[in-house]
């Protein structure tokens, strides 16, 4: 076994973490205050290669891997969860859906433009009445001689307000359940495609979360992706990859947390002495770095299985359960580290605290993890 990143690798966390720090940091709190989009940086992330990280050079991704991959969304989590999730939903949920189940067509026309951030991507599986049960799926897609005309509203779409690109799940065949169910691309500006309401969020407040409206769409029926009936079965493959996404910014966000409290630990003196001094403190530090470590392996083993090609729906599964419930414990052991401060918006324990919560929630609850989980530990 190996648990050494390369040089490369650790080139790699050193600029990204570099960048983070220059150029989100300052922001992040300004950005999170009046939920305002952070354009610039997305772009500038385009143009440094971090939107395309796991996709080959011929398709202007970076040629790299997961490993990769989760030290990015490590590294930019750990700055701002925002940043983080925009680039998780454009990356491993609209892009690679595009990669794994789109032609060659499709993925030439697609790709170079998403990865290098000259277009922003999203994907739209959820609905009102299909979250959880993300096959319950009401919005239709009808065959209209060489068009698909959609109709109905999906729910909670990260980048849905912003997106040049969107890849959405919509019903072909209602009598075929989730093998009736197929993937689209539309473009921004087509007519009968527009973003909705805008939620006002707990967390993660810089990342658009907006309903994606389809009023008698029209679409090529070249923008079909993959085959007619699969797009559903494509998402749960999506969404295996874009597990280890949401572990490794849960891992990032974890880190930033421990990171403040440990500093404000060192700083913070009561009865004499740093905090830092006192032996519970010192106890939720230790247990808060050791659970950090464990959610990092498990989701680097994911990341390396996915990378070997291997099946990894089990692994991820694993480490998107544990690694967002060590970054919900972690913060809020932040909060409480920095006392009556970390409640105040002066110290940014606050707002690890708020964007954590998203981790148990999104791309799967961690009710559904232990769903995936049992039915696999069942069927061996
Ligand atoms: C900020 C944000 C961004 C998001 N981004 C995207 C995106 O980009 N694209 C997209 O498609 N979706 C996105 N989502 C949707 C997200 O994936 C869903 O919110 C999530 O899957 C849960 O669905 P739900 O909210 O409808 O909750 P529900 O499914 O209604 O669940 C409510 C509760 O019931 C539990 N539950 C449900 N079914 C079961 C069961 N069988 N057994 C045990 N417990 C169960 C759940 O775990 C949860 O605790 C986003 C959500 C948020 C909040």
């Amino acid at each position: 076994m190996e648990f050494e990143f390369t040089a490369e690798q650790i080139q790699l966390r050193k600029q990204v973490r570099e960048f983070a720090e220059a150029e989100i940091a300052p922001h992040v709190r300004r950005w999170d205050e009046h939920s305002e989009f952070p354009t610039e940086v997305v772009k500038k992330l385009g143009e440094l290669g971090y939107l395309g990280v796991i996709f080959p050079e011929e398709l202007g991704g970076a040629g790299l891997g997961y490993i990769e991959y989760a030290i990015v969304l490590e590294e930019l989590a750990r700055v701002d969860g925002s940043v983080g999730l925009i680039v998780a939903a454009h990356t491993s949920l609209c892009s690679n859906h595009i990669y794994i189940a789109g032609n060659d067509d499709q993925r030439r026309r697609y790709l170079p433009v998403l990865a290098g951030g000259r277009k922003l991507g999203c994907w739209s599986l959820t609905e009102p009445e299909a979250g959880s049960d993300a096959a319950g799926t009401r919005t239709s897609a009808v065959r209209k001689d060489n068009s698909w005309v959609l109709n109905g509203a999906k729910t909670f779409c990260t980048n849905g307000g912003q997106a040049d690109v969107c890849v959405a799940m919509a019903v072909t065949d209602r009598s075929r359940a989730s093998h009736g169910i197929s993937a689209f691309v539309i473009e921004k500006g087509t007519a009968g495609f527009r973003p909705g309401r805008k939620e006002d969020k707990l967390g993660c407040r810089a990342s658009d979360t907006s309903e994606v409206l389809f009023n008698d769409c029209a679409i090529p029926a070249g923008n079909l992706v993959g085959n007619e009936g699969e797009g559903f079965v494509d998402s749960l493959r999506v969404l295996d990859g874009g597990r280890i996404s949401i572990a490794s910014w849960s891992n990032g966000m974890a880190m930033g947390a421990y990171d403040a409290a440990l500093k404000y630990s060192k700083h913070r003196k009561q009865f004499g002495k740093p905090i830092s001094e006192f032996q519970a403190i010192q106890w939720k530090l230790a247990d808060m770095s050791t659970e950090i470590d464990a959610a990092r392996l498990l989701t680097y083993r994911a990341a390396w299985m996915a990378d070997k090609k291997m099946r990894y729906t089990l692994e991820s599964a694993k480490a998107k359960l544990f690694a967002s419930e060590v970054a919900v414990r972690v913060a809020n052991e932040g909060v409480q580290i920095h006392g009556g401060y970390g409640f105040t918006k002066d110290y940014p324990a606050e707002k690890y605290y708020r964007d954590v919560k998203l981790c148990t929630i999104g791309e799967g609850t961690s009710e559904i993890q232990r769903l995936v989980i049992a039915r696999h530990l069942l069927r061996e």
